[in-house]
């Protein structure tokens, strides 16, 4: 048997095959019992072994994991000395790892912003910029991202959703977003123009009908007068949208504003929303909107908690994507504020913590989305914030990986299991201890295949070196 710790890659044709032959050799799998020999397959199978696996779950961590992958899949999982790898299978030894499923970011807007060259324009939203933005979600282990309603090319947004490709992370996206109006701002505002308008019912339901025929599943609204300056999506029009949507076997996703977040977040509760990519934002949640949450158990939050400051600990991730020059002034710029005293985190931050905590405790499902624009790294800086608010470490993991999948309808993402994808990471310190070891990554495995993490350092930084 071979050993090997690092790169290679499947031919198509072996991964065809050998896909072929697990559906019929599965069952086999399962008949095994302890110590067995599994048989059968081989040729370019995987075993990695000795890890401590955390399944995403929530279920308690196998501290000697083993698990064989296959083509793009988990084939078996289980106990190290449970069964004994088929011939041929290449051995990875993990001892002193950790395995987590990879993440999944439930909310972005990439595309808009270069994060090479630092500017916000509908010129950037170019698929060499897009497929930059998923392989950094790769590169910081995100297997899947979606992307909330601003697509400035909603042809090219649909082409890279139905494309498989190889190393990066999958994108998701709802189309184009529902707003009152296609939202105003100034001429230099990117996303100006971007959503739907729909200001009667008939205009919401047929932006409705045309996401569906562009193959969408989640419609986005944005319940927002964003501070006075645009009108809001009425009560009236979101409700006939949830209505065509969920009749068209849809889901939908509100943004709730600053201003008034609790009052049209329990409306938009009553109306039959399905999920909140923001957390209420305006006050404290009161007792009438936890009822109103333990009411409807099955519509989850993606709180995107407001940007903490970056830290020390950011900045030695970010360094490995970002060029000198922008983590030079990133440290400056935490110098300062270290310099200041300015380590408290803000009214803002410490309200939607409570909120948080509140929404958690009534049961309400928890998701994971970052609102971000192209800055991947953020869903660990949103796992640290989880924790920062009181989560635990692997309720923080559980919310990004298995809830965000199923909550996507990713089915085949989120758990390390036989039959899922085989996309996870692999981290050199337990994230259980300290959240922020979910940066410590030695490798990520994305469809079976590890991901060239030196050949993209090397593209963004120069070096190849950590
Ligand atoms: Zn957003």
């Amino acid at each position: 048997m071979l050993t090997l710790r690092s790169s290679f890659v499947f031919s198509g044709g072996a991964m065809a095959r050998t896909r072929l032959l697990l559906h019929v050799l599965l069952p086999a799998f399962l008949a095994c019992s302890q110590g067995e020999r599994i048989e059968g397959v081989g040729e370019g199978a995987l075993w990695f072994e000795g890890a401590r696996l955390i399944v995403g779950d929530g279920s308690a961590p196998i501290e000697s994991a083993a698990f064989l992958v296959q083509a793009d899949s988990f084939v078996w999982v289980g106990r190290q000395g449970e069964l004994q790898p088929p011939d041929g299978a290449v051995r990875v030894d993990l001892t002193g790892a950790t395995v987590i499923p990879a993440l999944i970011d439930g909310h972005n807007h990439i595309g808009l912003v270069d994060v090479r060259t630092r500017t916000n324009a509908k010129s950037n939203y170019t698929r060499d910029n897009l497929v930059d933005q998923l392989d950094r979600y790769a590169y910081y282990g995100v297997g899947a991202a979606l992307s909330m309603g601003l697509e400035a090319d909603r042809e090219l947004a649909y082409q890279l959703r139905d494309e498989v490709m190889p190393g990066t992370a999958r994108f998701l996206t709802v189309g184009r977003g529902i707003a009152a109006t296609p939202m105003a701002g100034p001429p230099t505002e990117a996303r100006l123009g971007i959503p739907y308008g729909a200001a009667t019912e008939a205009e919401g339901r047929a932006a409705v009908q045309e996401l569906r025929a562009g193959g969408v599943s989640f419609v986005k609204i944005w319940v927002d007068d964003r501070g006075g300056s645009v009108p809001k999506l009425q009560p009236e029009v979101y409700r006939a949208i949830i209505a065509e949507a969920h009749g068209l076997g849809m889901r939908v996703l509100a943004h709730v504003g600053q201003a008034s977040a609790l009052a049209d977040a329990k409306d938009l509760l009553v109306a039959g929303v399905d999920g909140f990519v923001h957390t209420v934002r305006d006050r404290d949640v009161d007792e009438e909107y936890l009822r109103l949450v333990r009411q409807h158990p099955d519509v989850w939050t993606g709180p995107n908690l407001p940007g903490t400051p970056v830290t020390q600990v950011d900045l030695a991730a970010l360094s490995e994507t970002l060029p000198p020059e922008q983590v030079a002034e990133m440290r400056a710029d935490l110098e300062r504020r270290m310099a200041q005293g300015d380590t408290v985190p803000s009214e803002l931050f410490q309200l939607q913590c409570r909120n948080l905590r509140r929404i958690h405790d009534a049961g309400m499902i928890l998701g994971l989305g970052t609102d971000g624009t192209g800055d991947a790294f953020g869903v660990h800086q949103e796992l640290a914030d989880y924790t920062r608010c009181g989560l635990t470490p692997h309720e923080a993991i559980v919310a990004a990986t298995s809830t965000n999948a199923r909550i996507l309808r990713l089915e085949r993402m989120g758990t390390v299991a036989a039959g899922r994808s085989a996309d996870f990471i692999v981290l050199e310190s337990n994230p259980l201890d300290d959240i922020t070891n979910t940066r410590r990554i030695r490798e990520v495995y994305l469809r079976g295949e590890p991901v060239d993490r030196a050949g993209l350092r090397t593209r963004w930084t120069g070096s190849g070196q950590p």
